[in-house]
């Protein structure tokens, strides 16, 4: 986003524009920002044989995948609905690693029979996959090689209390049921968390994975997960991309050559790709004065990002409608009858009640994650690319909200 003469705009295309056609709340991805993530993993990654995995849960749309299919993106899916909507997208069931948690038994068939492949993350699924499929289905197996990444325990999966894939600890059990069910092993997992801040992590890691490969003699891949930071402020400290590839990619060339063949190397960013690519657009309800604060209270909430509230995120705010106004400090809250907050205490150019606010990294998790809480509609969706704005999802009516209600007798 970008300030041209007072006003931002993307690839050319007027924010304030967007609202008055859209309406507000309204979310806005900038296709050529996504584009420039893609290309900078590709480039950080020269001569391995890489292949992305887009994390779909991070931002669904199916216009959004359709873009990543058309950058040369491969899917990472976490549901079984999850995998509909890619193929739908136009993916090919083998361009999809289906990477559920605690799912029932019957949706990895399903699964199965969609073609898709499946990365399985605990031994009693592998067991049940083991006495069905034998060696017919090759699988991928998620490892947890105890790598605590970051500071934040709800967003770090890789640690000793976590519930995701398969510890390193229980190796010896893991080749027994492979072994004794005759399971065929094309791939080995990791995906340490959201929150690695420095190649190192992911180094230590990579190590532990490597060490591991050596029982699995018929890998193809390695997928390394994700766990790639991006600004939320300025100043945050975020994955060095180009360091990590030189890192990465020399220890990964090294174990190739021990291990005797060379092997395709896969990554899973969702935030990488989508967060910065994306502005959330609200409008200014009420500015409310109270002994304490400078309210600005907005036509959203947590219901449409949850963000805030739940991970105590910052996200980026700027006043679309005033941008040579003067800074005074607010406290930007939604309409939810709950305690949501967006940001606290921010320098913004003066809100007049009828501003159009924008919050940045607004891609990944943000539409996601929302919900109908309140009874509001969720927003609407845009995507600009080639310099053109589209609507890729219409704002909800009330007959969504009711669409499955059962209005009884009584
Ligand atoms: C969520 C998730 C990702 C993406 O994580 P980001 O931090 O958004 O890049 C990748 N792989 C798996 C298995 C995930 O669950």
């Amino acid at each position: 986003m970008e300030l041209v003469k007072y006003r931002y705009q993307i690839q050319g295309v007027d924010m304030l524009g967007l609202v008055q056609e859209y309406g507000s709340p309204l979310y806005v991805y900038d296709g050529a920002k996504i584009e420039e993530q893609v290309n900078a993993m590709k480039k950080a990654f020269p001569k391995l044989n890489l292949r992305i995995k887009y994390a779909a849960k991070s931002l669904t749309n199916i216009s959004i995948l359709k873009l990543m299919k058309k950058l040369g993106v491969e899917l990472d899916v976490v549901s079984i609905q999850e995998a509909h909507i890619g193929l739908k997208a136009g993916f090919a069931p083998e361009e999809i690693l289906f990477t559920p948690n605690c799912v029932s038994f019957n949706e990895i068939r399903e699964a199965i029979k969609l073609g898709v492949m499946i990365n399985i993350d605990n031994i009693s699924i592998l067991e049940q996959f083991g006495h069905e499929f034998h060696n017919e289905i090759p699988v991928c197996i998620r490892l947890n090689p105890h790598i605590m990444a970051g500071g934040n325990k709800n967003i770090s999966v890789g640690h000793i209390d976590s519930k995701f894939g398969i510890s390193i600890l229980q190796m010896r059990h893991l080749l027994r049921v492979i072994k004794t069910n005759n399971i065929n092993v094309i791939g080995l997992h990791m995906h340490t968390g959201s929150d690695i801040l420095d190649a190192e992590v992911f180094l230590n890691a990579a190590q532990i994975l490597f060490d591991a490969a050596h029982d699995f003699p018929d890998l193809q891949f390695i997928d390394f997960g994700s766990g790639f930071k991006v600004a939320y402020r300025q100043g945050d400290v975020t994955t060095d991309i180009v360091d990590l590839g030189k890192k990465l990619a020399n220890s990964f060339q090294n174990f190739c050559k021990d291990y005797g063949r060379e092997l395709e190397i896969w990554f899973e960013p969702g935030k990488y790709l989508v967060s910065e690519a994306g502005y959330f657009l609200v409008k200014t309800n009420v500015i409310k004065t109270t002994p304490a604060t400078v309210f600005a209270g907005v036509d959203s909430g947590l219901n449409h990002n949850i963000r805030p509230m739940m991970y105590n995120a910052h996200h980026d705010i700027v006043n679309l409608s005033n941008t040579n106004g003067t800074q005074r400090v607010y406290t930007v809250v939604g309409y939810i009858c709950e305690t949501d907050t967006f940001g606290t205490d921010r320098k913004l150019n003066e809100i007049r009640e009828g501003d159009i606010l924008a919050m940045k990294n607004a891609g990944a998790y943000c539409f996601a994650m929302s919900s109908n809480y309140n009874s509001r509609f969720k927003p609407a969706e845009a995507l600009i690319y080639n310099g053109k704005a589209q609507l890729i999802r219409k704002r909800e009516e009330m007959e969504d909200l009711l669409r499955n209600q059962i209005e009884v007798e009584l």
